[in-house]
């Protein structure tokens, strides 16, 4: 029988912190994980000394991406989705300060940031993304472990072919997919549409309430990023001096328009004039907003990274606010089921790591799925949701990976914005085609991405290494 990674929506959309997913999600998830398992061998209230090894693209762009913070705080016993982000520098400070770490908020134990995370330039041999957890026990003996952050927040402790074993154990969809090709082959058997045939797989992980309670949970963490971002002024931290852009953009477009909360908000974008130049500021902005939020340690949704958190949310507010007024949850679900799922088709046939494949793998993933999920509310055939996932990546294959300065900032806030409008591109030609007769199959294009992700040589590959991270002179900055 073919063993066939399920991937839930729940698993490309998650609750987290900025600014990364590979960097700082999954190093926090991965702190989580080794006090589990210090747990499981009963040697926790053993723990005399810690130290943390970052390793490949985790130290290279580690500083500007928080991987140290985030690893620190998963030691603490923090929660990525609950903690109050308004305590993170308090926090950090005070570990700084006293030298003591509470381990999993149970036990204080001697912790020097400066000294006990290291930065090695060097890579471990699976994937870029690694690290290692050294504990000293009281009667001297030691013990590490050793983690990879995969992208969009997940975590494995072995190679990717035994990797995708460990998630969900393979258990079986009831519509199990690899490629998209098995997906429309589903729609045309069971007349359904895409969205319908994820739906159908959630059933068999969760009740149709819990899956509803969740989606609502990421509408409104995106909703508010949105929000939160639209109403911040300020300069971004991390020494570039990049102002917030959203803020005075977002004045400009809502005028006098009055609102109290996120979705009054919503009602009030509605009664503005929007004219064409209007709708490409409306959608820039809303994609702005986010990885601004994400670009200051505040709380966004992986879609299907954090780097590219933007694009999901700005096209399903285009939607909302430009195509139907009359949106309701509904039609979110739709279109997070469908995005969900052709993010999950990129993370079977390629990659969601920015390390393993450029920016591509964020921004171009990022603006397939919003492609998808856009087509199918705007009334696309199953056949053309996939056209439009294919173009919306066709045209980001080759992207580099050069953040400036390692920080989530320059190129990265502006290609949402990009992503976003190509996405909604790619939903509107594909629209117009007759998809059936696509020249450029979506299971195509994924292989593509993937043959250009390990041509492409590492130093595009989130190391900032090359180029805007080395042509930009930080100094001018
Ligand atoms: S350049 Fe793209 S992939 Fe790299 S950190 Fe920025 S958004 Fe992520």
């Amino acid at each position: 029988m073919r063993k066939i990674e399920c991937i839930s929506v729940f698993d490309m959309l998650k609750v987290g912190v900025g600014p990364s997913s590979s960097h700082t999600l999954g190093p926090w998830r991965a702190s989580q994980r080794w006090i589990d398992e210090l747990k499981k061998k009963e040697i926790f209230n053993e723990v005399e000394a810690i130290h943390i090894d970052l390793y490949g693209s985790l130290s290279l762009t580690g500083k500007g991406h928080a991987t140290d913070i985030a690893t620190i705080l998963g030691l603490c016993g923090h929660d990525p989705v609950t903690m109050d982000i308004d305590i993170i520098n308090p926090e950090i400070d005070k570990i700084r300060e006293t030298g003591k770490l509470s381990l999993n908020a149970e036990r204080t134990i001697d912790f020097s940031i400066k000294d006990d995370v290291k930065f090695n330039k060097n890579f471990l041999e699976f994937h870029p993304n690694g690290m290692t957890f050294r504990a000293t026990l009281k009667n001297g003996k030691k013990t590490s472990s050793s983690f990879y952050s995969i992208g969009g927040g997940f975590v494995v402790k072995k190679e990717r072919k035994n990797a995708s074993k460990k998630i969900k154990s393979f258990m079986e969809f009831p519509f199990s997919i690899e490629k998209a090709t098995e997906l429309l082959e589903y729609c045309d058997a069971e007349d359904k549409t895409i969205s319908e045939i994820v739906l159908e797989n959630e059933k068999s992980l969760r009740s149709e309430k819990e899956i509803d309670d969740g989606l609502r949970d990421i509408w409104k963490v995106m909703l508010e990023s949105m929000y939160i971002g639209c109403h911040t002024e300020g300069t971004l931290p991390g020494g570039l001096n990049v102002k917030r852009r959203s803020f005075e953009m977002h004045q400009r477009l809502i005028g006098d328009e009055k609102y109290d909360s996120p979705e009054s908000w919503i009602t009030a974008i509605r009664r503005t004039e929007v004219k064409f130049r209007q709708i490409l500021k409306w959608v820039s902005c809303f994609a702005i907003s986010v990885n601004e939020v994400n670009a200051s340690l505040g709380r966004v949704v992986t879609a299907p990274t954090n780097g590219s958190a933007g694009t999901l949310p700005s096209v399903m507010m285009y939607y909302m606010v430009i195509e139907n007024h009359e949106a309701t949850f509904k039609d979110l679900k739709r279109f997070m089921l469908v995005a969900g799922e052709i993010g999950s088709l990129f993370k079977k046939g390629a990659t969601i790591s920015a390390a393993m494949g450029g920016c591509q793998a964020e921004i171009g993933v990022s603006s397939a799925m919003a492609a998808g999920g856009l087509t199918e509310l705007l009334g696309g055939s199953p056949a053309q949701v996939l056209m439009a996932a294919e173009i919306a990546m066709e045209h980001h294959l080759g992207l580099t990976c050069d953040p400036i300065g390692g920080l989530v900032q320059v190129p990265c806030i502006e290609r949402n914005a990009m992503g976003a409008i190509k996405a909604i591109n790619a939903a509107e030609i594909a629209l117009e085609s007759d998809a059936t007769k696509a020249k450029v199959p979506l299971d195509k294009v994924i292989a593509t991405m993937w043959d250009t992700a390990k041509d492409m040589n590492s130093k595009y590959k989130e190391t900032s290494e090359g180029g805007l991270a080395v042509k930009v002179n930080l100094s001018d900055c």
